[in-house]
């Protein structure tokens, strides 16, 4: 990276304020990593659909895990040339005029306004302006459920904020929001980059309890001395906004232009795509979120990810995972290596992977999980297989709806822990058609993040010019037989969730009951 006046080299964080941890990672302008450090915090159910974050457990792990990823390099604390922010879409604390949270972080993943959203969703409008799917993830839909039953919080609070705002409202006491955490609360036009007046008024808030939207090169600056000790840094590090985890990864990445496809798989996924322009759709499959004033992005979450070779691996790995215990091996790369040892397609069999209900391109809560085509052949190995392939498909389908609405994909990068296997980012080759590009670290939205920081401190010039600051490591490309094999089947796998919808709902009503 560039050096300052005294010869020392300039560095940038990326703080990733996630699901299940806060991540600090320091790096050189050029991309790579030079420490990074993780600090982990719970999701509460209090009830079984809910799910809840302690904000103030987070504001500290977020100090901890900056203070700590200082302690691991040997830079001085004047070599930060900023902190970028990134964090996780759609939470929702109702806090108090002296920042103080009257309720916990209700998040992405908490279900409690399923009613609400069934409704709202037939409001066909209300997307289209905003470019959130209506769904219970979504903060307006959780609003809506805390003005119904008069939830205390909602009743008592000076502001609405999600996890980010939260903490830049008690480190600099600056109530903003970047463009694309304010989208994805449904309150936002995305076509005039301002609050909806309308729907605030279904939400039954007004402006005034929201944060002023703003660009994500916004810089906040201004630490209290005490607060900037206990980080590691200097009182007068510059702050930048960022945006939320799916465009900075996006962009960490690489995929900025049109026609670039990226592809994170965690626990959950999501395959996302820029665009110079917002569109949306009556069809409500896919999000549309502004990033800057000039760019977009849209794409489709899906529930079933990792966490579907995580079943797969609890129900069927009980072997490897004993023996990868026992070598120190991974009971992942056992399984894929036990899953590549049959031809692409598993013998013909189908996994629907809908163990989690499914976001885009459904948005089914009912949906459910499905192994199809069966026979006394099929082995434990087969089973995988289809597992990783009906994540594939599943993203697929996503895939498809997207293409109407931003254009054809072009090439296609990966992220996320299922990166980790070669054999999933083949098929994902395979299914797709096109090659797949995968990158050297696994912390994009975190470079993403520190990006709009170098642009907000003039440390580098443009949007695009990132592309030549991500190391890749890899780039797997489309075997044309493997792709054939995968057409033909995906013919029966786009059927299958229409046809199977009503069993889906009455199964689903009957585990609801069973005791
Ligand atoms: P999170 O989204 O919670 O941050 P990660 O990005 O670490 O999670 O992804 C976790 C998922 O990655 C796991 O559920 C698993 O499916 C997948 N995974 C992790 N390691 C491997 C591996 N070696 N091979 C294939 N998949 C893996």
């Amino acid at each position: 990276m560039g050096k300052d006046v005294l010869g020392m080299e300039k560095y940038v964080i990326g703080l990733d304020i996630g699901t299940t941890s806060a991540k600090a990672v320091l790096f050189q302008k050029n991309g790579l990593v030079t420490a990074e450090s993780e600090s982990l915090y719970p999701v509460n159910h209090p009830k079984p659909s809910w799910a809840e974050q302690d904000p103030i457990e987070i504001e500290k792990a977020a100090v901890e895990a900056i203070s700590t990823v200082i302690k691991k390099s040997t830079i001085q604390k004047n070599q930060v040339v900023a902190v970028g922010l990134s964090s996780a879409m759609h939470s929702l604390i109702c806090i108090d005029q002296h920042n103080e949270p009257l309720s916990p972080s209700i998040i992405w993943a908490d279900g409690r306004s399923v009613e609400q959203a069934k409704k709202l969703r037939l409001n066909t409008e209300i997307y289209l302006k905003t470019g959130t799917p209506i769904h219970p993830m979504s903060p307006l839909c959780k609003l809506v459920w805390m003005k119904e039953s008069h939830y205390q919080p909602y009743q008592e609070a000076s502001m609405f904020v999600s996890i980010k705002e939260f903490l830049l409202l008690r480190w600099f006491g600056e109530a903003v929001v970047d463009y694309s955490v304010a989208s994805a609360t449904g309150l936002f036009n995305i076509h005039t980059l301002e609050w909806d007046q309308h729907v605030l008024s279904i939400a039954g808030i007004n402006q005034e309890q929201l944060s002023r939207p703003v660009s994500p090169t916004t810089i906040c600056q201004g630490l209290h001395k005490e607060l900037a000790d206990q980080m590691g840094v200097t009182p007068d590090t510059p702050f930048v906004l960022g945006g939320s985890d799916g465009p900075l990864a996006n962009l960490g990445i690489g995929a900025i232009a049109p026609g670039d496809v990226a592809i994170t798989v965690g626990t959950s996924g999501a395959i996302r795509q820029m665009a110079s322009k917002p569109k949306t759709d009556e069809l409500q499959e896919i999000f549309c979120y502004a990033v800057t004033d000039d760019r977009w992005i849209m794409g489709g979450p899906t529930n079933n990810g990792g966490i579907v070779f995580q079943w797969l691996r609890d129900v069927l790995g009980q072997k490897e995972m004993e023996l990868a215990t026992k070598q120190g091996s991974n009971a992942y790369d056992l399984l894929t290596k036990l899953a590549s040892s049959v031809s692409p397609g598993a013998n013909g069999l189908l996994f629907l992977p809908f163990l989690n209900g499914e976001r885009a391109p459904y948005w089914d809560a009912n949906a459910r999980g499905t192994l199809l085509g069966l026979t006394l052949s099929h082995k434990k190995e087969h089973m995988i297989r289809a597992g990783l392939e009906g994540v594939v498909y599943s993203l697929f389908s996503v895939g498809e709806a997207l293409e109407r609405l931003a254009g054809e994909p072009v090439q296609l990068f990966a992220s996320g822990g299922f990166a980790r296997s070669p054999l999933w980012l083949q098929i994902v080759a395979d299914i797709f058609g096109h090659p797949v590009q995968v990158p050297e670290s696994h912390q994009s939205s975190a470079w993403g993040a520190a990006w709009f920081a170098l642009l907000a401190v003039g440390e580098a010039t443009s949007l695009e010019s990132i592309k030549s600051s991500i190391p890749m490591k890899q780039t797997f490309e489309p075997d044309q037989q493997s792709h054939k094999v995968y057409q033909e089947l995906y013919e029966t796998y786009r059927q299958l969730y229409v046809t199977l919808k009503p069993h889906f709902h009455s199964l689903a009503e009957f585990q609801r009951s069973y005791k």
